[in-house]
Formats: structure tokens, sequence, C-alpha cells
């Protein structure tokens, strides 16, 4: 019957050990050094002025990302920027960013290019009322030639 009593003598010694066990753990924690918390990225809303300074209207856009944030866009590089001035300013004197804006300078934008002159829209009016006036009295399409 002994043997199986545990005696509070060797209770409470085998009990301090757990101790100094979790002691040696926690005193061992603390002497390892912790890699420090990286820092987060702080969050800035996109500043609505900025779409009207000078210095960005002409490549700044405002555009959703898939998590939901708004951040500003750059029409010209087709690539998103942080809500940050000194970042806009800093992305604006890229490299990248002023070739391709002189790339777009030279080139002519294709609305532009797709614009009717007045003459061809004289043109057309022309030719849809020969068109109407031989359905109209029923004329064979040859005399369209003539
Ligand atoms: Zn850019």
């Amino acid at each position: 019957m002994d043997k199986f009593l545990i005696s509070s003598k060797s209770l409470s010694s085998r009990q301090e050990e757990r101790r100094d066990i979790n002691n040696d753990c926690d005193s061992s924690s603390t002497m390892r050094e912790e890699p420090l918390p990286k820092k987060q990225k702080q969050h800035r809303d996109f500043n609505e002025k900025w779409l009207t300074d000078i210095t960005f209207k002409n490549w700044i856009s405002k555009r959703e990302q898939e998590c939901g944030m708004i951040t500003a866009y750059c029409k010209v590089c087709n690539c998103s920027v942080n809500n940050h001035k000194p970042a806009l300013v800093k992305h604006m004197n890229t490299t990248k960013h002023l070739q391709n804006i002189s790339s777009k300078s030279q080139t002519t934008p294709i609305q532009q290019m797709l614009k009717s002159k007045p003459e061809d829209e004289l043109k057309k009016r022309a030719e849809l009322k020969i068109c109407a006036f031989l359905a109209q009295h029923n004329l064979t399409f040859s005399l369209m030639d003539i």
C-alpha cells in the first residue's frame, strides 16, 4: 500500500522541480533576443487634391485594389503608387516614368486618329441621299454609277 501512496514531501519536491524547470524556460526565453516586430506599413488614404494638382494631374488616377483600398495609379506606367506625396514625387522622377511620359507625348491618341473630317461627313450624307432617292423611286442600282 505504501508504494501507491505518494508522500507529500516527494510531491512537493517534484512540484518545485517543475517550477525550476519553468523558471529556467522563462529565463532562457527572456535571454533570447526575440525579433523585433516588423514595421507595419502605415495606411494612408488617397488625397483627392492630387487629381487637380498641376504636378500629378496629367498621370495620376485613383484605382480600387482587390482588397478594397483606393490607391494612386499611374496611367502612363500602368502601375499603382503608394498614397504618399513623397512616393508620388519619387515615382514621377523615375527613369521609367520619364521615358513613358516622353513616349506618350510623341504618340497621337486613337480618338484623334478616328475622328472623321468634315469632308467625309458631307460625302456620307450625299451617298445616303442618292441611295434613298434610288430606293424611293424604285430605280436600278446601276444608275448610281452614272
Ligand atoms: Zn508612372
